[in-house]
């Protein structure tokens, strides 16, 4: 069980202090029942942490006096503390966030006009390998705690003056879509996104809190029972056989089954207008070429989308390249044509290495994946330009 779900009766008889940071309202009302309040204090507790950022119970003023020394002695609320928060010159925000010991995870806010969007981190590295993905290349360490999932929107929250009476709306929407696979981490990302889209916390309607997964069909069957958040899937290729060598997960669980669970999930939405978003990494001579193009088309006939097409951000320890301008547009143009909404991801943040993974891989690189990755991707692209690579991942 995860460090956020402990058991906060056997905390408190332990006298260990709980955490309230990740706390849901239900979590909360039990946690006061063992104190022998009343549940409404709660509600009273989420409005201080989440809405006035307030972490010191004496400032809690509505708080019987009784009340904040049982809370001092019990409790405390604790964020993942940021290392480094980095500037762009484009108004992108990167923190790195240190997550025990010298691990650390990215959360990054992306403005956009009138949208400022908060991308939030689920775990500690990642197991999932894609061939493409910096945090790929870092490996797995754990999964993050409610505490730290939503302690990232918190910590941005508070960066921009959000936390306060009348503060400035910055943050508008969330995509679940940094380090990790939020999937596998389903409680905790479950619990967080809650308190993001509780009314009495940050407020994101289900229509600005986005989930993204590379394909884990099994625990996206289940999430329509719990939640109504809008999805996201990481298809980056048309068929199986390219989709295999960038997202191994898709051996298991390949393109059809992904895109019937997915679709499943859509039409379970109480509202019948919603969309999924088809997240595509557009990679030099892989998958960026016409037919690809056409072939995405006929793959997506019939189910609601909107495709973001997203250019390959180059990094260190890979040797794809970025899509030239030329294809991109084509590609673009052929889902355009076809009747798609599709729209082409900006590269922000170039100035502070914001494609996630980048500066928390320069914190620790906890594998030797990327000097494998390096010799099989070398071998592979030397091979032919024309060839589709048919090995990325072991
Ligand atoms: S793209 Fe997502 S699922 Fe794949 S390795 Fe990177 S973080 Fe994990």
């Amino acid at each position: 069980m995860a460090e956020s779900n402990v058991d906060t009766a056997t905390a408190v008889a332990d006298n260990a202090k709980v955490n309230l940071m990740g706390m849901s309202q239900a979590r909360l009302e039990a946690f006061f029942e063992t104190l022998g309040e009343k549940k409404f204090r709660a509600v009273q507790v989420l409005k201080w942490i989440h809405q006035l950022g307030v972490t010191d119970f004496n400032e809690m003023t509505n708080l019987s006096k009784s009340l904040r020394e049982k809370l001092v002695a019990n409790a405390e609320v604790v964020a993942p503390e940021v290392i480094q928060q980095f500037d762009s010159k484009d108004g992108t925000r990167k923190f790195l966030i240190r997550v025990g010991g010298d691990n650390a995870i990215e959360t990054v806010y992306i403005p956009d006009g009138e949208r400022g969007t908060l991308c939030v981190s689920s775990q500690v590295g990642c197991s999932l390998d894609c061939s493409f993905c910096a945090t790929g290349k870092q490996g797995f360490n754990r999964d993050l705690t409610a505490a730290e999932i939503i302690g990232q929107v918190w910590q941005a929250a508070k960066s921009f003056g959000q936390l306060q009476a009348n503060g400035p709306r910055k943050i508008t929407n969330v995509v679940m879509m940094g380090m990790g696979e939020p999937l596998l981490n389903f409680d905790n990302v479950v619990d967080a996104m809650n308190l993001m889209m509780h009314d009495h916390c940050y407020g994101f309607s289900k229509r600005r809190v986005t989930l993204s997964t590379s394909g884990v069909v099994p625990a996206l069957d289940r999430l329509a029972a719990v939640t109504d958040v809008s999805l996201a899937i990481s298809l980056h290729a048309s068929n199986d056989e390219i989709r295999n060598q960038l997202v191994p997960i898709n051996k298991k669980y390949p393109i059809a089954m992904l895109l019937d669970s997915a679709q499943r999930y859509i039409e379970a939405m109480p509202d019948s207008h919603r969309k999924m978003t088809i997240e595509y990494t557009l990679i030099d001579k892989l998958n960026d070429r016409p037919e690809h193009a056409r072939e995405l088309v006929r793959l997506l006939d019939g189910i609601p989308v909107k495709i973001n097409l997203i250019p390959f951000n180059p990094f260190s320890l890979s040797n794809y390249k970025r899509v030239s301008e030329g294809a991109l547009r084509r590609f673009q143009t052929i889902l355009l044509d076809a009747g798609y909404t599709a729209t082409v991801r900006t590269t922000r943040g170039d100035d502070i290495d914001a494609a996630c993974g980048q500066l928390a891989g320069q914190v620790n690189d906890r594998t030797r994946r990327s000097e494998r990755y390096k010799l099989d991707t070398n071998a592979l692209l030397r091979s032919s330009d024309d060839t589709i690579p048919v090995r990325l991942v072991n």
